[in-house]
């Protein structure tokens, strides 16, 4: 009901940018290519998610608002082994009840629908033509909680953690499009063409794929495949830090650690490279009793893992000096 929805709206969509990232990932469970964000106010005033997805049918998209009615999988004992970023269907109905929401859906050659809500309550839901794929906007955000006046507060931090939440989503799926703006003024543009360099590029800066170095280690338990900087580009804070682990952004400390070790005396104190590590290795391998909009995760045989890191990355510079 309303109430469990509003509830559980303070678990799933604590700020702005958990409305952004469940939304951004739901275009991306939908197989789209291309994703437009566009951003008032730092999530304030506006947030629109427009994809070239599959849709939802007309007939299933009442249901995509009801609590714990998603349409993937059932099983969250595994964490990494689901493929699909969302997988417990409470995003959406949690975001519904604490905005105003309009969404225009449409599946390939069927009718489409436009639905309208206030506070999870439905306003008025109709056929509408439109393209094959789904747009949502989100205003009003928080309007009937405490929340709201919070982030008012914030808009600059909040648009801070929108752009961290979209750079990692755009590193980790290159072969999609992303288009981020902010009150017009374009955050984010990657061409999804699959080349990681051309998002590191996007986000970073032009300059920085000539100074990226690929990275590949391999052993019988972990594959490991990333771009780390020269020892002449850093930054003051390990955010620049990227890793993933089967296609999905993780934090774990050790890995940051095992990085900065192969670099040894390169960095002075307090500096960072820019790096971005893609692990892949058995989901058994990986802690399963973490929270799943958590970041944090723990993984077995980390000392292996470190100990691979941090020798190719030392490799790495060393052929550089010769
Ligand atoms: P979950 O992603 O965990 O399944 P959500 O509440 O985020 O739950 O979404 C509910 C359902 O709505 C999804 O399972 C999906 O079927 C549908 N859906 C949401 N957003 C989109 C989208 N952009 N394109 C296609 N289907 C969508
Ligand atoms: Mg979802």
């Amino acid at each position: 009901d309303a109430l469990s929805n509003k509830i559980a709206a303070g678990e799933v969509v604590e700020r702005p940018s958990s409305v952004v990232k469940e939304l951004v990932e739901n275009a991306l469970d939908a197989n789209s290519s291309i994703i437009e964000i566009d951003i008032e106010e730092a999530g304030l005033g506006k947030i629109r998610v427009i994809d070239n997805g599959k849709g939802i049918r007309e007939d299933d998209v009442l249901s995509a608002f009801k609590r714990h009615a998603t349409s993937k999988i059932k099983n969250e004992n595994d964490l990494f082994r689901i493929r699909t970023l969302g997988f417990r269907g409470e995003a959406l109905p949690s975001i519904a009840s604490v905005s105003h929401l309009e969404l225009i859906t449409a599946r390939d050659g069927e009718d489409g629908t436009k639905l309208v809500m206030q506070g999870g309550n439905i306003i008025t839901q109709e056929k509408a033509v439109g393209r094959r794929g789904t747009d949502i906007t989100i205003s009003n955000l928080f309007f009937n909680t405490p929340a709201r006046l919070k982030y008012l507060r914030s808009l600059h931090t909040e648009i801070g953690h929108i752009s961290d939440i979209m750079n990692r989503l755009a590193l980790s799926h290159p072969n999609v499009s992303f288009r981020l703006r902010h009150n017009d003024r374009s955050l984010l543009h990657t061409n999804g063409n699959g080349d990681v360099l051309q998002v590191l590029s996007a986000i970073y800066g032009i300059n920085i794929a000539k100074k990226m170095i690929p990275i590949h280690a391999s052993s019988l338990d972990f594959t490991i495949n990333g771009y780390i900087s020269l020892p002449e580009i850093t930054r003051a804070s390990r955010n620049y830090l990227s890793t993933m682990v089967n296609g999905r952004f993780i934090k774990n400390y050790s890995l940051v650690r095992a990085i900065m070790e192969g670099y040894h005396t390169l960095l002075p104190i307090g500096r960072y490279p820019i790096a971005l590590l893609s692990i892949v290795m058995d989901p058994l391998l990986v802690d399963v009793n973490v929270h799943p909009a958590k970041l944090e995760v723990r993984l077995s045989k980390d000392k292996e893992l470190n100990e691979l890191i941090a020798l190719e990355v030392k490799k790495v510079f060393k052929q550089r000096e010769l």
